[in-house]
């Protein structure tokens, strides 16, 4: 079966299965969803919301961000791991936005990825949830689960984002990232993938090798 089919193959079958498949992290605006998606590497979307509950009634705008103590910020997030870095990235992110941007999320991929601790999943994310403007989000998930289904021979996150979007359309680029995610979550876990009940199994190159 060529990518293409196969692609269109999964979509059809997981939009089924997962309708409501969409972002997870809690947010109110751009400068939120920013936050959560930086606060989101290395660690859960359910302990990110426990988070921000608090974290976004405390700072409010860049400025807030931008004019904290580190070493509070720091113990303020700290529980998503990796809080240092994430701090750091966060309060050097909300000075760049008031230098550079009136202090406001940028609109495009070029500007948001000039934002420290920025990559192309985060301006993804922002650009599909928040902007309508369609992008391939390729975390951990999705990364597992192309590789497994055989829609990409990469593990370069940049290539495969390239990969997916030649064989999927456009409008749906972020729908199948959400698609991805949630079969990651519920069936195909990193360990122990459950191909036995999958309902993409009869296009899936890895489940297929693996019952035959
Ligand atoms: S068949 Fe197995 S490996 Fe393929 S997507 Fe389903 S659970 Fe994952």
């Amino acid at each position: 079966m060529r990518k293409k089919e196969k692609a269109a193959a999964v979509l059809h079958e997981l939009s089924n299965l997962y309708p409501d498949a969409g972002c997870s992290l809690d947010f109110t605006d751009p400068l939120e969803l920013l936050v959560a998606t930086q606060l989101a590497a290395q660690c859960t979307d359910v302990r990110v919301n426990i988070v921000t509950k608090d974290l976004f009634k405390k700072y409010r705008t860049a400025e807030d961000y931008a004019g904290a103590d580190l070493s509070e910020l720091e113990e303020d997030i700290k529980s998503t791991g990796f809080f240092r870095n994430k701090a750091r990235n966060i309060k050097e992110c909300c000075l760049k936005l008031l230098k550079d941007y009136g202090g406001q999320v940028p609109d495009n991929m070029g500007d948001l990825l000039s934002l420290p601790g920025v990559g192309r999943k985060t301006a993804n994310v922002l650009l599909s949830t928040i902007f309508n403007k369609p992008g391939v989000i390729v975390d951990t998930h999705c990364t597992r689960l192309a590789g497994r289904i055989g829609l990409t021979t990469s593990e370069n996150p940049g290539i495969i984002e390239k990969d997916l979007m030649k064989i999927l359309p456009r409008k749906e680029w972020a729908n199948f990232s959400h698609y991805l995610v949630y079969h990651g979550r519920e069936i195909c876990q990193a360990r122990k993938p459950k191909c036995e009940i999958c309902s993409i199994l009869p296009y899936c190159d890895y489940g297929r090798k693996k019952l035959k």
